[in-house]
Order: C-alpha cells, then structure tokens, then sequence
C-alpha cells in the first residue's frame, strides 16, 4: 500500500525535469522534438577536466572523502572567490554538495523553521519554492515582470520585511529571465538589507559565468552584509559539468558546520571522482569559459532577434545565463486548430510541444503565468527551427480566433 508522505504530496514535481522527460519519451517514439525546456549547456565537458578525473580513478581517489569536500577543492573554491568576486570565505566555509541543487537545499533546510519567511523575487527557478516548503518555511514573493526588466526594485524589496523575515534568496544572472542586477541595483537592495542584520542573504549565483555584460558582482563583495551571505556556485554551468553533479556553498562558519551535520546524516560527500575534476576545472585554464559564453552571447542574439518577429510575444534582451522568458498572454485565451482552449501558459507549452515539437517550460513554474521559458542552450540550426517552428504554430492559433 502506498503511503507517501505529507511532506513530498505537497511537493510539485520539478516542471524542468517534467518537460525536458516529456520531451525525451517523445523522442524516443520517433518524434523529431527540439528541446528548449532544461538548462543545461549543450558543450562536450573541456578535455583537461575529463583527463584530470580519469586520473583521479587511476590514483586510487576512491574512498569517502571528508563530507565537505577534499581540502584541495574547498581551498581552490576560496581561491576563486578572492580572486574572481573579492570575497573572502575560509576553505573550512565552504561546503561541496552534489550540485548546487543540494547546496541550496542544504542551506534552506540547516537555518529555516516553521514560520520563517524566505522572500523570494519572482520569477525564480523552479526548486526554490519547493525547497523553502521541504524545510517548512513560508515563502514571500516579489513580483517583478518583463516591465521592469524581471528585477525588484528596493521599496519591493522594503514593503515585504516583517519581523518573520529570515531570508532573502537572490539569483542573479537570473533562471528563467537571464537577467544581471548591475553593482548598483545590488546596493540599493543592500542598503534595505543593511537595516535588518538578522536577515540571511543566499545568492544563487550559479550563471556568474554566463554573462555577457563583462561585469559581475557577487553579493557578498557589500561589507554591509557580507558576514551574513551565502554563496551558492558550483561548475555545471560554467564549465559544462550538470552530469557530474559538484556543487558548493560558500557560508558563514556557523552555517558551513550546520550544513556539513545534515549532510553527513543524509549523502555524505559527493564524488571523489567528480570533486577531483572541479579542481581541475578551477586551477586548470579558464579559456574554455569565454568560449562558450561567446558561443552563448551570439545564440542570446539569434533567438531574441527571431523571437522579435513573431507577433506578440514581448521580450526583454537578457543579458547573461541561457534563457529567454518571453511575455505570451496574446496568446492566452485563443483556440488550437482542434478546437481546445489555451487557457494558461502551461496549455501553450504544451500545445508548443504537442503541435509543434518544440519543448519549453511553462511561466507558472516559475511563479509567473503568461510566460514561457526557452533555453538557448542548443545549436544556431535547432534554434532557427525552433523559432520558426514556433511562429508557425502560434499562427494557427490566430488564424483560428478570425
Ligand atoms: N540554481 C539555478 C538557478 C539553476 O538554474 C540550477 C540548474 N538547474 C541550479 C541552481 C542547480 O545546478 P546544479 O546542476 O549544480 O545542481
Ligand atoms: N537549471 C536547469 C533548469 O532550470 C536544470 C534543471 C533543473 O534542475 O531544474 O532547467
């Protein structure tokens, strides 16, 4: 007999994962889909990093490692922060997890309690809202639509505080928007923040390298609340890795202790294999990151040029991560050739998927209907037909309302 806990009934599954597998077993019936629904990059991971873990095989790093990591991959990732973003975290604060997805989750479920509100701009990435459930927090969202560039502004950011505000969590490049908040959006933000010292900041800053404004600031670069902010990285997106699974956050001592007990009680350390290949990717060149972002920039340009000319969608020209999160409501409220209605975002996703094989994830997801999201993380040729495959389809559902 089934008898699935309260706390994953209450759980949505992953609408990312849910797509892209929709996608895949549509596939695998022979139907020539093109997937824009998960965010992952699409290149080879770089050679050095493929050779440094075939050699951590050879060299026998087949034990458990210590759960927060190898030593040498905590001190590469401390390196990196002072040198990339300016900030300082001992190599004993940060703590490598499975994927950032576990560093996030970790992190919400060591410091939220029941009652603890977690104010979350949205849109935001599908798992953040989940994870805030698991650990029984209250989420508190702001909304910031294509009008405003996706991005709170701080008298949004002030309006929401109450007594029970124990987090903010912020992801700049953002998933789904690919918008940066510039060093001096990030201030004003800060200078709300610098009047509640019990406020932790998380910020997700996982597509720091896909970014085409050629500036970053990490949020914990503001003394202002630098000793209360977590940084969550990891190299699934910047040098390719999703597969591999490596992770961190990057936390106040206290936090770093917290997350390394639940994990020691619930995982362990991720894998020595995989670690040993993070390490290389942060000490070994970093010219493969510029190659891709340049490979990125010119897809940005391409898509959001295409998806210009399709009337009615409304978009924002993102400036980093691989998303596009077109405005669609023209859309919404329209009939398919088959006579169904499209009655939210989530209906035209799948109408874009079931009639014109393209796969996207549906704005609701993400804590905003009337959107969708498109992945550019694909070849220039599967983005052209994607487009046109879209505009095709999206045509039909006009030419039925005449
Ligand atoms: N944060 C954001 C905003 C993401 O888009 C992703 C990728 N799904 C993650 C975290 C998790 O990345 P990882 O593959 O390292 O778990
Ligand atoms: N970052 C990706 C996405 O948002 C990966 C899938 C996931 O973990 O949600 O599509």
């Amino acid at each position: 007999m089934a008898h699935i806990s309260d706390r994953v009934q209450a759980l949505a599954a992953s609408a990312t994962l849910a797509m892209s597998q929709k996608s895949n077993e549509l596939k695998a019936h022979g139907v020539d889909v093109i997937n824009l629904s998960v965010g992952e990059p699409d290149f080879e991971t770089p050679r050095h990093i493929k050779e440094a873990a075939k050699k951590a095989i050879d060299d026998n790093y087949t034990f458990y490692t210590p759960v927060a990591g190898y030593m040498s991959l905590r001190k590469a990732v401390s390196e990196k922060l002072a040198k990339e973003n300016g900030v300082t975290y001992a190599p004993e604060q940060i703590v490598v997890a499975n994927g950032a997805k576990q560093a996030l989750c970790n992190v919400i479920l060591a410091s939220i309690n029941p009652g603890d509100e977690v104010i979350i701009p949205m849109p935001a990435w599908v798992s953040y809202v989940e994870m805030v459930k698991l650990a029984g927090g209250t989420t508190v969202e702001i909304h910031a639509d294509i009008s405003q560039d996706f991005k709170i502004t701080p008298s949004q950011l002030e309006a929401v505080i109450t007594p029970a505000t124990r987090m903010i969590l912020l992801c700049s490049p953002s998933n789904p928007t690919g918008s940066i908040y510039s060093r001096e959006e990030l201030k004003a933000l800060v200078d709300v923040l610098a009047k509640r010292p019990d406020i932790m900041v998380l910020a997700d800053e996982i597509y720091e390298h896909i970014n085409f404004t050629g500036s970053f600031t990490s949020l914990a670069s503001f003394p202002e609340i630098a000793d209360r902010t977590t940084i969550i990285n990891g190299v699934s997106k910047a040098y390719a890795m999703t597969g591999w699974r490596i992770g961190y956050c990057a936390a106040p001592l206290w936090l770093a202790k917290a997350v390394t007990k639940l994990q020691g009680q619930y995982t362990s350390n991720a894998s020595s294999i995989a670690q040993k290949a993070a390490e290389a990717a942060y000490t070994g060149s970093q010219e493969c990151i510029s190659e891709m972002n340049k490979a990125f920039e010119r897809r940005r340009d391409l898509v959001v040029e295409l998806a210009r000319q399709i009337p009615g969608l409304k978009v924002n020209r993102p400036q980093g991560a691989f998303y596009l999160f077109p405005e669609v409501s023209a859309y919404i409220g329209k009939t398919t050739p088959e006579g169904k209605a499209i009655a939210s975002s989530s209906d035209l996703a799948m109408y874009l998927l079931e009639k014109g094989h393209v796969a996207t994830v549906d704005g609701a997801a993400f804590g905003m209907e009337g959107y969708i999201r498109l992945s550019y993380a694909t070849s220039d040729d599967n983005l052209r037909e994607a487009m046109r495959r879209i505009a095709e389809t999206l045509a039909l559902l006009k030419e039925q309302n005449k």
